[in-house]
């Protein structure tokens, strides 16, 4: 067992993410009972601290500064580096999000230590923790651990369960002194394409449109059974290419890696590059007119027919629940 865990936990637009506990959960598999400590970067955000204690964290440091409120590069490494200097943890774990995997290679070159990358579960067995990870766009999986340096994984988000929250635990909160130098970059601005809405990557419910949806009215109604089932929309590669949505919303194997409650495939053929970024959700479900569909090979429930009657039939009945 680890002596001391270094987690990095992750605010996003005011929001801490559900993906910090998750990297606790894994940092007390780890631990045991010794010692989970949670790192937080931004801008005033002492409020989170008791959350991540009562989530399983020990001990919460907080690095607040003007220059933490949004993610860059020069500044998350810095503190990060500063941290671990500090407090000597034995292990590190990072979120596997678009600042947790831009930042962990660059610690991880910096202290010449192993990593493994986008782990989706861990075991401990002895004094090794073992990580799997899946490989060849999600069709098998791979186990490896950390063989140099500091035991030091970043975990995708949503295969982790948190542990339960518990209001009773308490734990120390403290500052780290922040001191950043010659940043080469600082964000002034931050200029947000799509409005609010469910967190593509966190979201329990996913409702995925392609080219079958035709336009982008024709997404309205995977917005409205988003909006009943509290889910986020998402789309094929070939729904971005024609232009109906942004390409934010990309899930596959050149966009966002997804693995919610439920997928709900709308309109969407299931080549293999889409497949790669939703496979692992744990109820699938299909709605295409073609029987032949290859998404229907992955789905657990299949609808063959017209998007465009099941789809407000669906939000129909889920309102009536
Ligand atoms: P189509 O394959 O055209 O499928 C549309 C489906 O809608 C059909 O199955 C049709 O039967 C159905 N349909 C049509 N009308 C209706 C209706 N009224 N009701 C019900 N069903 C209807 N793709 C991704 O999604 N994500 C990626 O990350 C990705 N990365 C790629 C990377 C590379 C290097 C390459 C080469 C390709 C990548 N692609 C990716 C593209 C991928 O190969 C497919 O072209 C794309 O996923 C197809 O999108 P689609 O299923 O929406 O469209």
């Amino acid at each position: 067992m680890a002596e001391k865990v270094l987690v990095l936990a992750e605010v996003r637009d005011g929001e801490l993410r559900n993906v910090s506990f998750e990297t606790i959960a894994a940092g007390r598999k780890i631990a045991g009972d010794n010692e989970v400590v949670a790192l937080l970067c931004g801008d005033q955000v002492s409020d989170f601290s008791e959350r991540l204690i009562h989530h399983g964290a020990d001990r919460v440091l907080l690095a607040e500064h003007s220059d933490l409120k949004n993610y860059t590069t020069d500044a998350y490494k810095q503190v990060i580096l500063q941290v671990l200097d500090e407090e000597s943890p034995d292990a590190l774990l990072i979120p596997h999000t678009s600042p947790g995997k831009d930042v962990a290679p660059r610690i991880a070159a910096k202290l010449n230590s192993g990593m493994v990358s986008d782990a989706v579960d861990l075991e401990v067995a002895g004094d090794e923790v073992i990580f799997t990870r899946p490989i060849y766009s999600g069709k098998a999986f791979e186990k490896q651990s950390v063989t140099s340096g500091l035991l030091f994984a970043t975990l995708r988000p949503n295969n982790i369960q948190p542990l339960e929250e518990d209001p009773s635990r308490s734990g120390e909160t403290s500052q780290v002194s922040v001191e950043l130098k010659d940043l080469r970059t600082v964000v002034k601005e931050v200029v947000k394409k799509t409005s609010g809405g469910v967190d593509l990557a966190e979201a329990n419910v996913i409702i995925a449109g392609g080219r079958g949806v035709k336009s982008e009215e024709g997404f309205k109604p995977l917005y409205e059974l988003a909006d009943v089932l509290g889910g986020a929309v998402g789309a094929s590669r070939g729904a971005c290419d024609a232009e109906y949505c942004d390409y934010s919303l990309q899930i596959g194997q050149t966009g966002k890696v997804v693995t919610p409650d439920l997928y709900i495939a709308v309109g969407i053929s299931g080549a293999i590059q889409h497949l790669a970024g939703m496979s692992n959700s744990k109820v699938i479900v299909a709605i295409n007119k073609d029987a032949e569909a290859p998404i229907f090979d992955v789905a657990d429930y299949s609808l063959t027919g017209d998007l465009f009657d099941i789809v407000p039939l669906l939000t129909e009945e889920f309102k009536k629940e």
